[in-house]
C-alpha cells in the first residue's frame, strides 16, 4: 500500500499514513499510528513530503549558515 507523511491531528505530528482511495475532489488516507482516517484535498497530500523536504533544507541552509 501506499505510504506518505502527512499532518495528524490525533498523534499531532507528520506520521505515515496509508492511501485508502482516491479521487479527483479528496483522497482518503488513514494514519498507521492511531487508524484515524482522514480526508485530504489530494494536492495538499501529494505536496505534503515536497514541501517539507524543502523546508528541511532550508532550516538545514540557516542552520548551515551558524555554523560559518
Ligand atoms: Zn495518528
Amino acid at each position: 500500500m501506499e505510504e506518505s507523511l502527512y499532518y495528524c491531528p490525533i498523534c499531532d505530528k507528520d506520521t505515515l499514513h496509508d492511501l485508502l482511495g482516491e479521487n479527483n475532489d479528496n483522497v482518503s488516507i488513514q494514519c498507521t499510528i492511531c487508524h484515524t482516517k482522514t480526508v485530504a484535498e489530494p494536492e495538499n497530500y501529494h505536496n505534503y513530503e515536497e514541501v517539507s523536504m524543502e523546508w528541511d533544507s532550508e532550516i538545514k541552509s540557516i542552520l548551515d549558515s551558524w555554523e560559518e
